[in-house]
């Protein structure tokens, strides 16, 4: 069903947004800041409007995509909100995001955060997902448009979840680049082919080691950090070898001292017996 929808934010995520709320056939009205890049846009159908208020005033749904929350409140200061859902999909931090839901219910709308996790030429597209949290009546009622943009998936009414979601996401990601800088240097330094390195050995090992991380997540939901995989102790003498070994190849093993440091501190509450899965307490 067609709706009207308002973007407001039209840089390279909120034009791929705005994109693809055309193609699904809704009527779209756009705003941003600098005028001129709404241009490609009016071209496919969308509607400008000249102000942030004449863009609310347009859609039910507001979706905003802009730099920060600072630029949210700055672009919506002074509009009445009664009747508008404010998607905003601008990346922030939980505080943030509660701070600005209730400075939305103030003014009389509903609020939703959203986290995308994707760029902008993933956006509808398979694999493109933006989670979202705040009012879930809201998200009910939207939830058709929001689909078109990315899956559309709701993680609770406290509106702090999507983008504390969209971090953890985002922390998972560079340790596996911390991992990646890593091993990628100390085989730099002996000469083998880095390419080849990573996709015919690191990557597949990865893939293989990351199905193991649902039952890690148990373990870990749990609070029973037994294991029959390898103990902390085998764990820190495999890291301290890990570090000698790099020092001695001329590399720095700077991205994995932080997690030696957290495995010596729980092996030194004799600890050492339990699985890596026990690392989470001492956080
Ligand atoms: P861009 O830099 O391309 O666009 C920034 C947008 O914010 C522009 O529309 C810009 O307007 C506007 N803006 C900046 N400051 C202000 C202000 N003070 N008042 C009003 N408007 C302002 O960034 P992206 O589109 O890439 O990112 C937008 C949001 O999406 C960010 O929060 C980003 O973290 C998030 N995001 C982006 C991803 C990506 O891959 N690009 C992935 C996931 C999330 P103007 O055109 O006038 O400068």
């Amino acid at each position: 069903m067609s709706e009207n929808i308002s973007v407001l934010g039209l840089g390279l995520m909120g034009t791929a947004l705005a994109e693809s709320l055309l193609a699904a056939g809704h009527q779209v009205t756009v705003w941003n800041r600098t005028p001129a890049k709404a241009e490609p846009l009016l071209a496919r159908g969308a509607k400008q409007a000249a102000t942030p208020e004449e863009a609310v005033a347009a859609s039910p749904l507001v979706i905003v995509c802009l730099l920060d929350y600072p630029s949210v409140t700055s672009t919506l200061a002074g509009t009445p909100l009664p009747g508008r859902v404010v998607a905003n999909l601008t990346t922030g931090r939980p505080a943030e995001a509660r701070e600005l839901a209730a400075w939305v219910a103030e003014r009389g709308g509903e609020y939703l955060d959203g986290g995308i996790m994707a760029v902008p030429q993933m956006i509808a597209r398979p694999g493109a997902l933006i989670l979202y949290s705040g009012s879930q009546p809201a998200f009910d009622r939207h939830e058709g448009a929001l689909s078109a943009m990315a899956e559309a998936r709701f993680t609770g009414t406290d509106p702090g979840m999507a983008p504390l979601l969209d971090l953890a996401m985002l922390t998972g990601m560079y340790g596996q680049i911390a991992g990646l800088l890593e091993a990628a240097a100390l085989v730099r330094s002996a000469g083998y082919p880095l390419t080849e390195f990573v996709s015919s050995l690191l990557v597949p090992w990865l893939n293989a080691m990351a199905a193991q991380q649902p039952l890690w997540a148990e373990k870990m939901a749990s609070g029973d950090h037994s294991t029959e995989v390898s103990n902390l102790e085998i764990n820190r003498a495999g890291v301290e070898n890990l570090v000698r070994a790099f020092r001695e190849q001329g590399v720095k093993p700077d991205l994995l001292l932080p997690l030696k440091a957290v495995i010596d501190q729980r092996t030194a509450r004799g600890l050492g017996h339990e699985g890596l899965s026990g690392l989470i307490e001492e956080l």
